[in-house]
């Protein structure tokens, strides 16, 4: 692995915190670290099922919030650095109502995830309905909507900097586990 690289996706951690995350790399840590800490994937296959996720929560934490017309996964955001998701407003005159539509976008990447990954960048997308900086009220809500937000968001920020140094995918869609882990069934 490349130990030298800069890691852009922690940019803005105290640099203490990025050396120590340097070094989790370079020995090899972090899929022991992050499997131990996050076993699971969760089984959110479709944009379908994807959308029922965002609307539970948008429902359960952001009811007035304006509506949401359409999530989805996005397989152009997973190389984008820093562009982890996003959040598009629409707006329309109709009738005399001026009406938002809000549009979810969630890079693939998350689609073989654990479930506490995806929640929190649905937390981050759906808090951008209500702020548009990332300052401190915006991270007001993500704690809000997910205690954890931090933690979650720092840990994410590790395995991106692990998948951009070379590590490999720590997680597979469980279909795909359940075929290779019994490869003499037919
Ligand atoms: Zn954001």
């Amino acid at each position: 692995m490349n130990t030298g690289k800069p890691l852009p996706y922690l940019a803005g951690y105290p640099a203490t915190l990025v050396e120590q995350v340097r070094q989790l790399i370079v020995q090899d840590k972090v899929a022991d670290l992050l499997l131990g800490r996050y076993p699971d994937a969760h089984d959110i296959r479709t944009d379908k099922a994807l959308y029922d996720y965002v609307q539970q929560l948008k429902n359960e934490h952001l009811r007035n919030a304006g509506q949401l017309s359409k999530v989805m996964f996005d397989s152009k955001l997973q190389v984008l650095r820093n562009a982890l998701g996003t959040h598009t407003t629409h707006s329309r005159v109709q009738g005399l109502n001026l009406k938002a539509k809000k549009e979810i976008r969630i890079a693939s990447l998350f689609k073989d995830a654990p479930p506490e990954f995806l929640r929190m960048i649905v937390v981050h997308e759906l808090a951008h309905m209500k702020q548009r900086e990332h300052d401190k009220a915006f991270y007001q809500l993500c704690m809000h909507m997910e205690p954890d937000y931090g933690q979650l968001e720092f840990d994410l920020r590790i395995y991106l900097s692990y998948r951009d140094t070379g590590g490999a995918a720590l997680w597979q869609p469980a279909a795909v586990q359940d075929t290779t882990s019994h490869p003499f069934l037919t």
